[in-house]
């Protein structure tokens, strides 16, 4: 028999690391699920508290905990925190060498690491499919597992190669998949691709009762969101479509004696840093920016979210404006839309997916810049400069930009997010013959103290360095620093790998001929239709002017609920100073009488037993809103 589980000890970590008092809702079952072994799909909005239910258990149990997770600089931002509550984690990324990468699994196989973070594309790589059976492994975690689904709104083939992992480690390792985003069709792929044993869905409502949505057909987007600003209190974000505008936007709104400030991708991380932290504490009041701006926001009191361009799926939309409110307080969610915004949007669709011929040429001048000869380049990893890349070959910018999403989600190439490397140093002599060579070497005595005064734990593995700062403390120049470095790795003293700041492209496949380079027809429409889908989805609930808002977005997470009473067409509703139940009811009375006669409206309203006056209210709103038409003859009918 199964002895009783037992949240305790869990609690005691979640206080004694995080100093929360309580977990919050569902966190606790999904726990208590993969304790109990069990593969488990945990679904929660973001913000709801994904990572501490395989951060907790991780701990709980003996083990190293390996977790899959998409975003590099993410990655680091966990790993760092974790270390900084002093549990070892370590990370394997393509950002890093070939060699680091094997000292990195060595020590997750004979360290006393608790996490191991790995991003999706290393996951199929013969050395670590080699290794990872050694690994003890406890738990295995899938952060934002909608990338393993085509019918995703972020797709990415190498989530796919994850289930092999199963071939390599032992079957009592549960699989714990944590999403953000959960349409019916997502939730079931993610558990079929990644064999789970049996299937196992825990969630909490994506209902955000204290968020308005609100949809504001405007043709002056910049006079409503003045006046809108003007009046509305607190902090927030301003989404828009493209860097240039992010930058008008937020001219606009600080001419108008609005506290903003904008951020986009094309800032320097420091100064994207400072605009994020102003914003955080309150100096600034409005950030304006494009989708960059979101990662590791942790600011619960946001008023409001206002998207002037309208995002190109549901899924975006719920996650942006979700950052709306974390405090449970009244928030708003407005999404500005104007008529010329459709047909905008029928143009991205045609820039999105570049005609076939034009993705091969894509590809063939990726791999002529990158110099990867035909047959070779699988698992090779190199820098990549977009502007080079487009100013080299004379492309237009957008359309190779899509050809290689297109070709990213074919499977052929895998792009990373630009990551910032630090430079890195790792002691490739023992002790004793690094002190030999200091004897021997005297004049670089002095910077080796430095180096070994400065950091720890180089003898056994790669350790982050900073030139500016040994330059600061030694008071030599950064190019002494510099020097001394490379010296140092001629001699074979260290290995020492320069930082820098670059995306990589990853080869998943050798090259291949351009004829062997498989988009088929088919499959192109269908990642094509499948995007329409989602962009139809999105402009459906921005036309609608007669269902809730609410209703509408959790419909497409699969999840009913009644209406909200607080979005803008429930308030419309409201102001027919119907009680909600009242207006259903006759709603639902109409309805009925329409299903098997056609009266007009005053013998309408004589069938109804209801006070004259509501009914006509709910009969005059059910004709603005299109629910009912009128013939010649003004006879009513139930529309559809
Ligand atoms: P998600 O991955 O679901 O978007 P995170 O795991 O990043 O969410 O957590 C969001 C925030 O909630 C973090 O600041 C985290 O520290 C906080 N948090 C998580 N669990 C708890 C808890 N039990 N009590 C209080 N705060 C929590
Ligand atoms: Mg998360």
């Amino acid at each position: 028999m199964q002895p009783a589980f037992n949240i305790e000890p869990y609690k005691q970590i979640l206080t004694k690391y995080w100093g929360f008092a309580s977990f919050k809702p569902l966190q606790e079952e999904i726990i208590k699920s993969v304790a109990g072994g069990r593969d488990t799909l945990g679904l929660m909005p973001t913000g709801g508290g994904k990572s501490l239910t395989f951060q907790v258990p991780a701990l709980a149990h003996e083990g190293i905990c390996l977790v899959i997770t998409p975003l590099i600089a993410l990655m680091k931002d966990q790993i760092s925190r974790l270390n900084s509550l002093e549990i070892k984690s370590i990370a394997i990324h393509s950002g890093m060498s070939g060699e680091e990468i094997d000292i990195a699994l060595e020590n997750a196989i004979y360290g006393d690491y608790k996490f191991l973070y790995v991003s999706p594309e290393r996951i199929s790589t013969r050395m670590f499919q080699g290794k990872a059976g050694r690994l003890n492994l406890s738990l295995v975690a899938i952060d934002e597992a909608h990338c393993i689904s085509q019918w995703g709104y972020d797709f990415r083939p190498s989530y796919l190669k994850i289930a092999s992992l199963r071939d390599h480690i032992s079957a009592k390792v549960p699989f714990i998949a944590l999403t953000a985003s959960a349409t019916p069709q997502v939730i079931e792929d993610i558990m079929l691709k990644l064999a789970f044993r049996e299937k196992n869905v825990l969630r909490t409502s994506f209902d955000r009762k204290n968020i308005s949505y609100l949809v504001r057909k405007v043709e002056d987007k910049s006079a409503y969101l003045i006046k809108t600003l003007l009046k509305a209190k607190g902090s927030g974000i301003v989404y828009v479509r493209s860097r240039k505008r992010c930058k008008e936007v937020a001219e606009l709104l600080v001419s108008n004696g609005i506290s903003a400030d904008f951020y986009h991708a094309g800032l320097t991380d420091e100064l994207r840093d400072k605009k994020q932290a102003s914003w955080t504490i309150g100096e600034t009041r409005v950030i304006v920016s494009t989708n960059a701006f979101g990662m590791g926001i942790d600011k619960s009191e946001v008023r409001f979210v206002i998207h002037w361009d309208i995002p190109d799926s549901i899924e975006n939309y719920f996650q942006e404006s979700g950052r709306a409110g974390r405090d449970n307080k009244p928030a708003f969610a407005v999404l500005l839309y104007s008529p010329a915004d459709k047909s905008r949007l029928t143009d991205t669709i045609r820039k999105k997916f570049p005609p076939v011929e034009k993705i091969k040429d894509t590809y063939e001048a990726l791999c002529n810049f990158l110099q990867v000869p035909l047959g070779s380049g699988k698992d090779n990893v190199f820098d990549f400069n977009m502007s080079d890349f487009v100013s080299k070959f004379r492309l237009p910018v957008i359309e190779t930009f899509n050809s290689l999403q297109f070709l990213q989600r074919e499977g052929y190439v895998e792009i990373t997010e630009e990551i910032n490397n630090p430079s890195r140093v790792h002691f490739i002599v023992s002790r004793d013959d690094l002190y030999k060579f200091q004897v021997a070497n005297e004049s670089f005595d002095g910077f080796i103290k430095l180096l070994l005064r400065s950091y720890t734990g180089m003898f056994s593995e790669f350790v982050p360095i900073n030139e500016e700062t040994l330059s600061r403390k030694s008071a030599a120049s950064r190019n002494t620093i510099y020097q001394y470095l490379m010296k140092l790795s001629s001699y074979k003293i260290i290995r020492y790998i320069p930082g820098k700041k670059t995306a990589l492209v990853i080869f998943t496949e050798e090259r291949l001929e351009r004829k062997a380079l498989l988009i088929s027809p088919d499959n192109y429409l269908h990642v094509k239709e499948k995007y329409e889908v989602r962009l139809n989805r999105m402009i459906e609930y921005a036309d609608s002017d007669n269902r809730c808002r609410s209703v509408t977005l959790l419909d497409y997470f699969g999840e009913e609920s009644d209406r909200c009473g607080i979005c803008d067409v429930c308030r419309d509703r409201n102001e027919l100073d119907l009680s909600k139940y009242e207006f259903d009811l006759i709603l639902e009375e109409i309805k009925t009488i329409l299903a098997d006669k056609n009266p007009d409206a005053e013998e309408l309203v004589k069938l109804i037993g209801h006070s004259e006056d509501k009914v006509i209210k709910v009969l005059r709103w059910l004709l603005d809103h299109d629910k009912i038409l009128k013939d010649d003859e003004m006879k009513l009918f139930w529309k559809s």
